[in-house]
């Protein structure tokens, strides 16, 4: 077991070469999926997701022109935040699941938050923004694949929490947020990024604003979503590499999780 993890660790990217050219390989493929459907590659954001991964890593795609990265863990991103506080124009986007309790963490350090899925979160977050007086992007999580995931709305209900949504002036709320099924299966994929597509119109005819972020795509299945309209890619592996069983926050900063 402990063997296995070593030879894991053998094979981890070396972190001072290899997050730069796999930054220039993933642009190249948003490039390439975008002309395929006659789309502008300037449309689409590419966000760095970082999560288990350490300070040098994201310093790493700093140098390589990336200022915003996605975490999914309150805790880990704050940790970062702090310890990389002497770059001041890093921004940090919480892509998970947030529990309302922990909304205060967020509105301090968060530039962007893309899970939002519950009204109690966003009159807490909300809340604590005022207090701050700070603002936050904000992505509506739907749950696309309908039964496989327990996080983000149904599609059928995100008009109407949208418009209960104007109530939070501290949130701006730019678009929508989703993970697609987890398969191989290209085309069950697809019918997710539709789906979404089909919300954002709904959206825009019901509230008359424009709802433009599309976030969704990841390592797996970018390219695809890029051809149904993304505008936000959030890629971990392809960039920093796998997350093996020895790669956890703990391994560059032991005490983090007690
Ligand atoms: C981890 C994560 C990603 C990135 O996943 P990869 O497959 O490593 O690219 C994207 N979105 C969310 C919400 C994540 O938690």
């Amino acid at each position: 077991m402990v063997d296995g993890l070593r030879a894991g660790n053998l094979t981890k990217l070396n972190p001072v070469t290899d997050i730069a050219a796999n930054l220039k390989v993933v642009e190249d493929r948003i490039t390439a999926a975008a002309r395929r459907v006659d789309r502008e590659p300037a449309e689409i954001r590419l966000l760095p997701v970082s999560k288990t991964k350490p300070p040098a890593a994201v310093l790493e795609a700093h140098a390589a022109g990336y200022r915003r990265f996605g975490e999914n863990k309150v805790q880990e991103a704050q940790v970062k935040w702090k310890a990389l506080s002497g770059h001041a124009d890093l921004e940090w986007a919480v892509i998970g699941h947030l529990q309302t309790n922990k909304a205060k963490h967020v509105a301090r350090f968060a530039t962007e938050f893309q899970a939002l899925d519950s009204l109690r979160l966003a009159a807490e977050l909300d809340k604590r923004l005022h207090a701050e007086g700070r603002r936050l992007e904000v992505l509506v999580q739907v749950n696309s694949s309908n039964e496989d995931q327990k996080f983000g709305l149904p599609p059928e209900e995100v008009v109407g929490f949208a418009e209960q949504l104007r109530a939070f002036d501290a949130l701006e709320v730019r678009g929508l947020m989703t993970l697609a099924l987890f398969t191989d299966d290209q085309a069950r994929i697809a019918k997710c990024f539709e789906r979404m597509l089909q919300v954002q119109r709904e959206l825009r005819d019901a509230t008359g604003e424009p709802w433009n972020e599309l976030s969704m795509g990841m390592s797996g299945d970018f390219e695809l979503a890029i051809e149904h309209g993304s505008t936000c890619v959030r890629v971990g592996t392809a960039i920093f590499g796998s997350r093996g069983s020895g790669d956890s926050p703990e391994t560059w900063w032991p005490g983090l999780f007690q």
